[in-house]
């Protein structure tokens, strides 16, 4: 199996699953019981591990809540600080080639008499700030961008953004998910105010990520979704899945040191992907930016061919197709639509996310796969 699927998930990182043992075994104390060795421990760890990710994001430890997730991190900014600013304005700003996790917080907040602006995009997936300024209103609370597209890759300008709400007073969350650990993230130099991240798109393990949450200039507000406890200073009670923390601390710790490293050489082989496929099939278009998109993604459209189909004619090549189902529901992507790609376009289309553990013999071999299968699948077709 080759796996060219890391912006859905990744396989966890040896040294991650190593640093998590232990917590699975004898170090097992809860976080909130300090009365004694272990909850003590296990309160140090987790400490340790909301240091590591602040570092990664420029960010103070304090600023770190701990979430199930980036779905929940997403949710809890965009619903808590709606509800927490609902006296000031009801009007929220975010972009239709968003996560689910963000347009379905929206379209929830627009059944309770919120509203909200969806921005378009061009046809390469970037954003015109014009835009972003002129949906800007006096009843604005909340602007939602994400930092990368999980679909096409394509990277939003977030300083540019941060500046632009930051003159108009109005919050900036940015769902960070696929850009965390793989792009530098300077949540000051950018003026973040709330950011997600998940662990399990950086090689850690599923079920736990972060929301940023500023505590100063401005310190925001944000009503909490779970109550019961008033853990993570009571934006998020429930006792602290503390293996999961360790490991996203150990996933954040890794990715900063190695970033530099990884994003050349995943550069290298998504370009050496792109080139030899374009060289041995006529038809392959990009979608999405081909320069302002993350080191690790090709989105790719193959004329005449179904992406699904694709996928089934080269079953030991693991990617993703927007034709095929990108959540629990059975809908084809919307986003390569909201980029004005025609049907067939997107039908065609197939991403490929690579990451730590893709080695060039592996694009190679997948390169011949797809070749292969898209030359016979024409061929046919001619027939
Ligand atoms: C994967 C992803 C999510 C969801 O993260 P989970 O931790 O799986 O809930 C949200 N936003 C983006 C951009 C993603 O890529």
């Amino acid at each position: 199996m080759i796996y060219l699927d890391y912006n859905a998930t990744s396989p966890l990182d040896p040294r991650v699953l190593d640093a998590m043992l232990p917590y699975f075994r004898e170090k097992f104390g809860n976080a909130a019981s300090r009365h004694h060795e272990l909850g003590c421990d296990a309160a140090k760890s987790v400490e340790a591990a909301r240091e590591r990710v602040a570092r990664l994001i420029g960010a103070d430890p304090r600023e770190i809540v701990w979430t199930s997730g980036a779905t929940e991190s997403d949710n809890l900014a965009i619903k808590g600080v709606a509800a927490a600013s609902a006296a000031k304005g009801r009007h929220l700003v975010t972009v239709a080639t968003e996560h689910r996790a963000v347009l379905d917080a929206c379209e929830h907040l627009e059944s309770k008499g919120f509203r909200v602006s969806y921005l378009k995009v061009n046809s390469d997936g970037t954003l015109d700030l014009d835009r972003l300024a002129k949906a800007v209103a006096e009843e604005t609370v909340l602007v939602s961008i994400m930092h990368a597209n999980n679909e096409t890759g394509v990277l939003h300008p977030l300083r540019e953004i941060g500046a632009l709400c930051k003159e108009r007073k109005v919050l900036f969350h940015t769902d960070a998910t696929q850009s965390f650990g793989k792009e530098p993230i300077d949540v000051q130099a950018m003026g973040i105010d709330l950011l997600s991240a998940s662990a399990h798109k950086i090689c850690g393990p599923k079920g736990i990520g972060v929301l940023y949450v500023r505590r100063r200039a401005p310190r925001v507000r944000c009503e909490p979704l779970l109550h019961g406890g008033g853990h993570e200073k009571g934006y998020r009670s429930g006792t602290l899945n503390v293996p999961a923390i360790v490991g996203m601390g150990a996933a954040a710790e890794i990715a900063g040191r190695e970033m530099a490293a990884e994003q050349p050489r995943f550069r290298s082989l998504r370009d050496r992907l792109e080139r030899e496929l374009a060289s041995r099939l006529e038809g392959v278009e990009v979608n999405g930016h081909p320069e302002r998109r993350l080191a690790n993604t090709s989105n790719l459209s193959f004329r005449g061919m179904d992406g699904e189909e694709l996928m089934k004619a080269v079953p030991e090549v693991a990617v993703s197709s927007s034709s095929a189902c990108t959540s629990a529901l059975l809908q084809p992507s919307y986003v390569l639509g909201a980029l004005g790609c025609d049907a067939e376009r997107v039908r065609g289309s197939v991403r490929f996310s690579l990451g730590r553990f893709t080695t060039g013999e592996e694009i190679d071999r997948a390169v011949d796969g797809i070749a292969a299968a898209v030359g016979a699948r024409r061929k046919a077709a001619r027939r």
